[in-house]
């Protein structure tokens, strides 16, 4: 059904990521969401195998050593991957998948599957509105929370290296833009 069958989603943390790939994901049911692995603790309402593989650092730096990840990297000192099982899983079974990872990730699984993957990246209107999204959500510690912002500002510098950069500052437009963005992608 579509051309590129890996559909990634990257932003700065708090930039919408998951707002839109759940957006996605009720329009387009046979789109199935990649669930990473990390070593983060979990966030009130997050399930164990549905938002992510919540792991030890040595279960990670085991799966890690098995050559078990497609790509990983350490982001805000914790560990994020996406199992090689999670793609081939869903391949095989015909689906495409959609994955919410971070812009070294999201280059990663470009180099890995050049053909194949549609990179999209999710930017809010400035700072300041990030991080007023990030303190509203209130799931990080105010230290967590400064890191991210830190941290964003060099993801920002990625955006010209995706296929589609999305503004996400009124939400019903960024689902359109990405609407559009997804329906380019059918084959
Ligand atoms: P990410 O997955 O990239 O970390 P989220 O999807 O969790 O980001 O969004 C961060 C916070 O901002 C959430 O609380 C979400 O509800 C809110 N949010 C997302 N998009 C918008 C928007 N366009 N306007 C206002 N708030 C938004
Ligand atoms: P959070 O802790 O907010 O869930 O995620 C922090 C960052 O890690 C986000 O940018 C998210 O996209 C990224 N991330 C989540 N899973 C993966 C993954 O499997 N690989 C990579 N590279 N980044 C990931």
């Amino acid at each position: 059904m579509f051309k590129k069958k890996l559909i990634v989603l990257s932003s700065p943390s708090g930039g919408g990521k998951s707002t839109l790939a759940n957006h996605l994901m009720t329009l387009y049911p046979e789109i199935r969401f990649s669930v990473s692995c990390t070593t983060r603790k979990i966030r009130e309402g997050e399930v164990h195998g549905k938002d992510y593989f919540f792991l030890s650092k040595e279960e990670f730096e085991e799966k890690i050593a098995n050559g078990e990840f497609a790509e990983y990297e350490q982001i805000f000192g914790n560990y994020y991957g996406t199992l090689k099982s999670e793609i081939k899983k869903h391949i095989n079974s015909g689906n495409s998948i959609l994955f919410d990872v971070d812009v070294k990730g999201a280059v990663s699984l470009r180099r890995n599957f050049p053909e194949d993957t549609l990179l999209i990246f999710i930017y809010p209107p400035s700072l300041d509105e990030l991080q007023r999204r990030l303190e509203k959500r209130r799931t990080e510690s105010e230290e967590e929370l400064n890191t991210r912002l830190e941290r964003a500002k060099e993801e920002l510098t990625y955006k010209d290296k995706f296929d589609y950069a999305i503004l996400n500052d009124d939400l019903k437009i960024a689902f359109d833009d990405l609407e559009k963005v997804i329906k380019s992608n059918l084959s």
